[in-house]
């Protein structure tokens, strides 16, 4: 993708070279407390349950200095924020020819963990979106697992499709997709769930691909590819088949390689938003 010298996005909080001693509320801040707090009122054993309490509140909280930023890693932050903004210019663009504004997300890149007002988050969850602030957290270590896990080839454009993927979730937020289809989660049982689940995340990659067809002016040759191996290698079924030896389909949230590619595709061909119904298409 051309993309140096190009306008950066804004809306970036580079949290990668902080100090990793934030990490005390992963290991079961909350959940400890309220353990605590059981023990209090209702009595118990509470001296035993009171040190194993602190050693687990204790041993996360690993003082380290702020950390250095490779130049690679550096690059790669100026990367993403491009991508940001391409997202940003073009999803104005969208959102106005419908007659409605678009609000822009805030991205976060950061490595080991995070906190987020939708709950504290390990390098391992990978890149996600919080619609309850409105923040694309992108956990740039998940790129090296991309690459050397799933067989993703490296290169920037599957950075790209990633970013633009979270966009999507944001998209969907502001729709209110994102609100519709956690309420009908919410009310059926897990199977039906997991495919509600799978279409809104198959329609992020349709919101990915759409980007992507407007975005082309940026592109280079073997960009669309690269996006389309990264769909590919994030599939439900690729990942269990990695990380298990085999496939539960009834278990699967993201979708196939096949439908996150098909997706992703179809955004791509047409950048007609309207084309994207997922839920009606992928039963
Ligand atoms: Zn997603």
């Amino acid at each position: 993708m051309k993309w140096e010298g190009r306008r950066q996005s804004d809306n970036v909080e580079d949290r990668r070279g902080m100090s990793t001693a934030g990490k005390v509320a992963i290991g079961g801040g909350t959940v400890g407390l309220l353990f605590l707090l059981v023990q209090l009122f209702l009595g118990g054993d509470s001296a035993d349950m009171l040190n194993s309490l602190q050693n687990q509140m204790q041993q996360p909280t690993v003082q380290s200095g702020p950390v250095e930023l490779t130049p690679e890693e550096k690059v790669l932050g100026d990367f993403a924020s491009t991508v940001l903004a391409d997202t940003e210019d073009i999803w104005h663009k969208l959102f106005q020819e419908r007659g409605m504004t678009y609000r822009e997300p805030k991205m976060v890149l950061f490595r080991d963990a995070v906190r987020t007002s939708c709950g504290g988050a390990q390098a391992s969850s990978g890149p996600f979106y919080c619609p309850g602030d409105e923040t694309v957290y992108m956990d740039m270590t998940f790129f090296n697992t991309l690459r050397q896990r799933f067989g993703a080839r490296g290169g920037d454009f599957a950075i790209a499709y990633v970013i633009a993927h979270e966009v999507g979730h944001h998209v969907q937020n502001l729709l209110g997709i994102l609100k519709e289809t956690n309420n009908i989660r919410s009310q059926v049982g897990e199977v039906q769930a997991n495919k509600v689940q799978v279409s809104t995340e198959l329609q992020a990659d349709f919101l990915a691909g759409v980007w992507a067809h407007h975005n082309q002016k940026y592109l280079e040759e073997g960009d669309a590819e690269e996006a389309i191996n990264a769909a590919a290698s994030v599939g439900d079924d690729n990942i269990q088949k990695q990380t298990q030896g085999y496939t539960v389909p009834e278990s699967y949230t993201h979708g196939t390689s096949e439908q996150r590619v098909y997706w992703f595709t179809k955004g791509f061909r047409s950048g007609n938003i309207s084309e994207g119904d997922t839920f009606r298409q992928n039963q």
